[in-house]
């Protein structure tokens, strides 16, 4: 436990989050809302807990639930799910990822990801015992050069744990990316699990499931969460859905880290998925007005800005202030102009840290005062 901890540490969200209620700075670190999500999707947890829906629900979640996530795969995407069979419900995305990693993957094997990499991915790998191998996002696009791509497989990669759109650059994958991603997976008897808590955020550009790529199906647990989608990440509802049998090995596993998930809040969140299609194109036009307020703030406060086309983060690059090392600059930051971020090299190996060491993340989901408050504070940077 004591090794455990020496490696792993505090999260950089906690970090931040700390740093920022200490100095009293705006919170642009840690990527949740100020504000909360739909009242009607409030009101059904009260309606629920007044219910009482409070004693545990079936491991592998209630059934409105996993039928909502059904439905609303085969809305968006097309894709065709057994809800008794092909979806369970999480704690968060945190414990699907965790569970399909610890159900997948052991010693000896090697997991791949994208670098710069969310920081659960380097944990949970971690404590498995396997290897984790990455393959680096290139700026501006974060994309991943594709012949880099295929010499990171190895007949030891066992799970291809794939983040689209992508946390921390904003990096939306296109079909190219995906189709190379899904034809490697296949020549080398991978799993690819997919992480796309960010579906609903995506800029002028579609959210393409990996999922719905020929010859993906068979092979891809997708991951979701409606911490993201409506806004509740304290109620940590999350979901994974995929082929029955990757799905009762995933399920395996949930039993033994949380059981069941929280009851009131999966019926809650059964409603929110069958709310109609504005609902959705208002997230997205919603949060691109704040993209671009923060965008526009962080540009005149001197920074490069990597303009993001999904998730609700903008990457900065420090250097044309003369800054070279992000962590650094994200730890005087609160104190400094008010402001708190998050520094992106946390989320590498050593040689992507070298890489983006002048790399800064941002949150915009936060109120339109709020980032303006922020664009004004860090204009005294100059
Ligand atoms: N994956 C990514 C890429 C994330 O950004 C987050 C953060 N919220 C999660 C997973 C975790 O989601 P949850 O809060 O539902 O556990
Ligand atoms: N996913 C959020 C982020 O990237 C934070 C999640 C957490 O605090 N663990 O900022």
């Amino acid at each position: 436990l004591l090794s455990a901890q020496g490696e792993l540490g505090t999260t950089i969200f906690e970090e931040m989050t700390t740093l920022a209620l200490a100095t009293g700075a705006i919170n642009l670190g840690q990527g949740f809302p100020d504000e909360d999500g739909p009242a009607e999707i409030k009101a059904a947890a009260q309606a629920a807990i007044a219910a009482g829906s409070n004693q545990y629900a079936p491991g592998k979640g209630i059934p409105e639930l996993r039928s909502a996530v059904a439905a609303h795969q085969e809305r968006f995407y097309g894709l065709a799910l057994d809800p008794q069979t092909e979806v369970v419900v999480t704690t968060g995305a945190t414990e699907a990822i965790a569970a399909a990693v610890l159900a997948f993957v052991g010693p000896g094997d090697e997991v791949l990801t994208f670098e710069p990499f969310y920081d659960s991915y380097g944990a949970i790998i971690g404590l498995t015992g396997a290897r984790h191998v990455t393959t680096p996002l290139l700026a501006p696009d974060f994309l991943p050069d594709l012949d880099a791509l295929e010499s990171a497989f190895t007949e030891r990669t066992k799970v291809v744990l794939l983040n689209n759109p992508h946390n921390p650059t904003g990096a939306v994958f296109p079909r190219a990316v995906l189709g190379r991603v899904v034809e490697l997976a296949r020549r080398h008897d991978a799993v690819i699990v997919s992480d796309e808590v960010y579906e609903h955020m995506t800029f002028g550009v579609p959210h393409l499931p990996v999922a719905t790529i020929p010859g993906a199906a068979e092979r891809t647990i997708t991951i979701s969460s409606a911490g993201k989608t409506f806004s509740f990440t304290g109620w940590k509802v999350g979901w994974a859905s995929g082929p029955a049998h990757l799905v009762a090995a995933l399920r395996t596993v949930k039993q033994f880290l949380t059981y069941s998930s929280g009851t009131p809040f999966q019926s809650a969140i059964a409603e929110g998925l069958s709310l109609p299609d504005d609902f959705y194109a208002g997230i997205i036009s919603e949060l691109q007005h704040k993209r671009d307020i923060l965008a526009d703030g962080l540009r005149a406060a001197g920074f490069d800005v990597y303009t993001p086309r999904g998730t609700y983060f903008i990457n900065v690059d420090t250097a044309p202030l003369g800054i070279s090392d992000s962590v650094e600059l994200a730890r005087r930051l609160p104190s400094l102009v008010g402001v708190a971020a998050i520094p992106v090299p946390v989320f590498c190996h050593p040689e992507g840290a070298e890489r983006t060491r002048s790399l800064l993340r941002f949150a915009f989901c936060k109120r339109t005062e709020v980032l303006e408050e922020a664009a004004t504070r860090l204009a005294t940077l100059r």
